[in-house]
């Protein structure tokens, strides 16, 4: 006898909104053209990646992406300019990928 088919979804809770494995939706600020802008002139004129395994270990790799040190979520949860330099690093895409591995990792997203 077949079964009806069980609901995938508990009705009480709300839908999950996808964004991948991110936890917030960044595409639109990434894909903006005030962030391209800003991420193009950083690069330009911090063209090797400043992460701290490079700087420890006196690697040098050229900059691909612009990465936010603290975060971008940290930064617009506490009403800090995500365009601001000082919150930037320049960053080699490979070390930038190992970055917010450990940072999703940090924040049990993964
Ligand atoms: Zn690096």
């Amino acid at each position: 006898m077949p079964k009806a088919p069980t609901p995938k979804r508990k009705p009480w809770q709300e839908e999950r909104v996808s964004h991948g494995r991110r936890l917030h939706d960044n595409s639109k600020f990434y894909n903006g053209r005030p962030w391209r802008k800003v991420s193009k002139a950083y690069r330009s004129e911090n063209p090797l990646c400043e992460c701290k395994e490079c700087k420890e270990l006196e690697r040098v790799l050229p900059a691909q992406v612009v990465d936010h040190v603290k975060g971008l979520q940290y930064l617009l949860d506490n009403n800090l300019d995500p365009y601001d330099w000082k919150e930037l690093q320049s960053m080699n895409k490979k070390c930038h990928d190992k970055k917010s591995g450990r940072d999703a990792h940090k924040n049990k997203i993964l």
